[in-house]
């Protein structure tokens, strides 16, 4: 299950589209409740073995910062 990092809904999300980005697969969310979208990135590191799981919101305000 995954968490919406905009409003904290946690539920299956509608996946928009998915690639791989390096060692992760990536894919994108939109959230069905505010309607905001956000990248899911899970892999595992060659590195360490370890499983690396995070998202990161996308489609902020345009007065935001930039990341
Ligand atoms: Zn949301």
């Amino acid at each position: 299950m995954i968490k919406c990092p905009h409003c904290g809904l946690e539920r299956d999300f509608k996946e928009l589209k998915s690639w791989k980005f390096r060692f992760y697969d990536v894919k994108l969310f939109e959230c069905p409740k505010c309607k905001r979208k956000f990248n899911h990135y899970y892999g595992v590191s060659p590195r360490s073995g370890k499983v690396s799981e995070f998202v990161i919101r996308i489609g902020l305000k345009k007065k935001g910062p930039p990341f």
